[in-house]
């Protein structure tokens, strides 16, 4: 079995949309998503529809916690507090509902999941140094951490340290923090939508890097009178 790691898709539809044909092309049926589905671009309720229909697994993110209350919104940047403010306006209701019932964690055997860290989620913190990745390893008993939230993809192993987010067949004897990047809003200087594939009977996580319709997307968030600055950057990759 094959599980297609989702995170951070921001409500733009044209990524989730070639991620998704993607997937079936390859046969792959389950997805998990690890959070913000919403915010920044501009398709939210079509983001969430896909959600509630594909994945099988589907966690609470910072911005999904936002639109429903739970997080302050002081803490964002202006282009943040503006989006959460329109996406507030512009989600369907069942869909709010929904995001309120998002998990914060999923765990299955050794293997955990999560938006943020491990260790409480809802505080939002990030994992982006070996620094950072030491003290998850230090205080957590998990093996293998799928993260999202930086948008900024990355292998920690608790034996070698920081690695490039490459196709890697995990040993059995280290431990990892993978993240897993962004579907809707790469932030490595590379524009293209990111996402992992792990197998776990065979150890393998698999990179998946592809272009979609950028300009869809950022006349979509013009149109929607969002930020253009939220456009601007998804061409850029950061
Ligand atoms: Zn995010």
């Amino acid at each position: 079995m094959a599980i297609a790691i989702f995170s951070d898709i921001h409500a733009n539809l044209a990524a989730l949309d070639v991620a998704y044909s993607y997937l079936k092309n390859q046969g792959i049926s389950t997805i998990y998503s690890l959070g913000d589905i919403v915010d920044y671009g501009p398709r939210p309720n079509e983001c969430v529809d896909f959600v509630r229909k594909h994945c099988t697994v589907s966690l609470m993110g910072n911005h999904d916690h936002a639109i429903i209350g739970g997080t302050d919104i002081r803490y964002f940047n202006v282009y943040a507090q503006q989006s959460v403010l329109w996406t507030r306006q512009h989600l369907f209701k069942s869909h709010r509902e929904y995001l309120a019932t998002l998990p914060f964690v999923h765990q299955e055997g050794d293997v955990h999941y999560v938006h943020s860290t491990p260790l409480h989620p809802e505080e939002w913190d990030y994992i982006l140094s070996e620094a950072d990745a030491n003290y998850y390893f230090k205080y957590t008993p998990h093996r293998l951490i799928f993260i999202g939230h930086s948008h900024y993809p990355v292998i920690f192993s608790a034996e070698e340290g920081m690695l490039p987010p490459k196709s890697l067949t995990l040993r059995a004897d280290d431990r990892y923090i993978i993240n897993v990047g962004s579907v809707g809003q790469p932030r490595d200087g590379d524009p293209r939508l990111c996402f992992v594939v792990f197998h776990p009977d065979a150890l393998e996580v698999e990179y998946v890097r592809l272009e979609y319709d950028i300009d869809k997307t950022a006349s979509e968030i013009r149109e929607a009178g969002l930020p253009e600055y939220l456009a601007n950057r998804l061409y850029r990759g950061v």
